[in-house]
């Protein structure tokens, strides 16, 4: 089958390679809409998974069941699905545990692209099917299902790790398409007033028409300084991270009350270690939390959300800004995700076969 890989750091191309052979448990699933990631782009260009040579690239997908192992109960061939991009070992210690996505290990619920194969192919293989796939809705269009891959779950996690709480004052620093459903999961768990940080135009008009309150540029000045100036000083409740780097934990911490949580769904790529501001951290006893995390993945969480989508509270085909035509346009649609236009914030490719 026809494939796009990294071939090593830096390097991506077309392969060819077997058709992936199906366990007991197991789906092989045909792609009808795909999407690159800026993990997809961290994973080449930065090795941020480390040298890996001929591995399919992508995370995000939807597509047709072809064929489903033996134990396989509730998926069949011929079956729409959104494939979500964790798929952990559901009868592993660590998701006994509560922590899917550290299944075999810390950020092991996380396989496509990384431990194994992706979804940029003519097939792929789907672990654990009854666990990790969900039923793409009646009626969902694919382009818009993939955003439920990683995406909608990610930006949701975010809120759900900095612990959001109505009336809370909330500040999501980067509205990148994570950023953006993290906006959106703050609006609908009721923060009050919730600042979103970002530069680009179409990414902060959809922030407005997601919930936020106050558009900050942190080109224009500290985060910190205009965030404290919007409170009287007071600062926020929450903070959700999906954008900046190991020094955007200086100006989060600081921002954030006494009490008050980090959700951080950002991936650090450089840096020894992540600055938490000694004073303002409380010298060490400012009940601050700091809590980050990979998305759990799974059927239930991605049912459910694709239900959120289906009942109109979340409208993830906003983040669609480029669309292409066949897989062979996953090249072009990964390679403006790494250049990331100004007018970018997601690709999709449907593929009709
Ligand atoms: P984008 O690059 O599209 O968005 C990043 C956002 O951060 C933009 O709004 C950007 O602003 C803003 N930003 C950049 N630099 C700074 C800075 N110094 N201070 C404040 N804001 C800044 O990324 P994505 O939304 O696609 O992804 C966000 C992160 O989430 C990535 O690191 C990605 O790897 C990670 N991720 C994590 C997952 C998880 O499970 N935890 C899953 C998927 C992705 P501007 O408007 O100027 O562009
Ligand atoms: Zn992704």
């Amino acid at each position: 089958m026809k494939a796009f890989a990294m071939l090593k750091i830096g390097e991506t191309g077309w392969i060819e390679k077997d058709r992936p052979k199906c366990g007991p448990m197991d789906a092989i699933v045909r792609p009808i809409a795909l999407a690159p990631c800026t993990s997809d782009v961290h994973t080449v260009w930065e090795g941020s998974v480390g040298d890996r040579h001929n591995l399919i690239l992508g995370h995000e997908g939807v597509g047709e069941v072809v064929e489903v192992g033996e134990l396989v109960k509730d998926f069949k061939p011929g079956d729409k699905v959104i494939v979500p991009a964790i798929t952990p070992d559901w009868n592993s210690l660590e998701a006994q545990a509560g922590y899917s996505m550290h299944s075999g290990g810390m950020l092991n619920g996380w396989k496509f692209s990384n431990t194994k194969d992706g979804v940029f192919a003519e097939f792929f293989n789907v672990n654990d099917a009854d666990g990790n796939l969900a039923h793409l809705p009646e009626g969902m269009d694919p382009a818009t299902a993939t955003m439920l891959s990683d995406m909608v779950p990610t930006g949701l996690h975010g809120c759900e790790l900095a612990n959001i709480e109505y009336g809370d004052k909330v500040c999501v620093i980067g509205i990148g398409p994570v950023g953006l459903m993290a906006v959106r999961g703050a609006y609908l768990r009721g923060a009050s007033d919730l600042f979103a940080v970002g530069s680009r135009q179409n990414c902060i008009d959809i922030a407005k028409e997601y919930g936020a309150t106050d558009i900050i540029n942190y080109k224009n000045g500290s985060i910190l300084e205009q965030v404290m100036e919007k409170t009287n000083g007071k600062g926020v409740d929450k903070v959700v991270i999906a954008g900046g780097d190991v020094d955007t934990f200086i100006e989060a911490v600081t921002m954030l009350k006494p009490g008050g949580t980090i959700g951080n769904i950002n991936y650090l790529g450089d840096g020894e270690f992540v600055k938490i501001p000694r004073a303002e951290w409380g010298v060490g006893m400012g009940h601050k939390t700091i809590a980050g995390g990979l998305m759990p993945g799974g059927r239930l969480r991605m049912e459910k959300l694709a239900d959120m989508v289906m009942k109109g509270r979340i409208d993830p085909s906003r983040l669609i800004t480029h669309r292409f035509e066949g897989l062979d346009k996953v090249e072009e649609a990964l390679m403006l995700m790494k250049d990331k236009p100004r007018d970018l914030i997601k690709p999709v490719v449907t593929i009709k076969w």
